[in-house]
């Protein structure tokens, strides 16, 4: 049985004691999730455990499309509501 995966090394100070972050402020409790964020115990640097590289750029990404998809079902509704108003 086992329950921990293995982390890659802190890019930091090397480490690779990091524990999986369960919530952040961009990506709620599915964003660190999908993308291994972990963060370090020994610097508390946050860090994708699977590549062991910033996960900067998967942030952007995910809020990106966070956006684009929230954007779309806000759209989507909208739409709905002029064609029922329409009727
Ligand atoms: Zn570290």
């Amino acid at each position: 049985m086992q329950n921990q995966t293995q982390t890659a090394p802190c890019p930091n100070c090397g480490q690779s004691n990091a524990t999986p972050v369960r919530y952040t402020w961009w990506g709620g409790a599915l964003g660190p999730r999908m993308l291994s964020h972990v963060k370090c115990q020994n610097c508390n640097t946050q860090y994708n455990g699977k590549t062991g590289k910033s996960n900067t750029q998967g942030i952007i990404i995910y809020s990106v499309v966070l956006f684009a998809i929230s954007f779309c079902v806000c759209g989507g509704l909208a739409a709905v509501n002029v064609i029922l108003q329409n009727q």
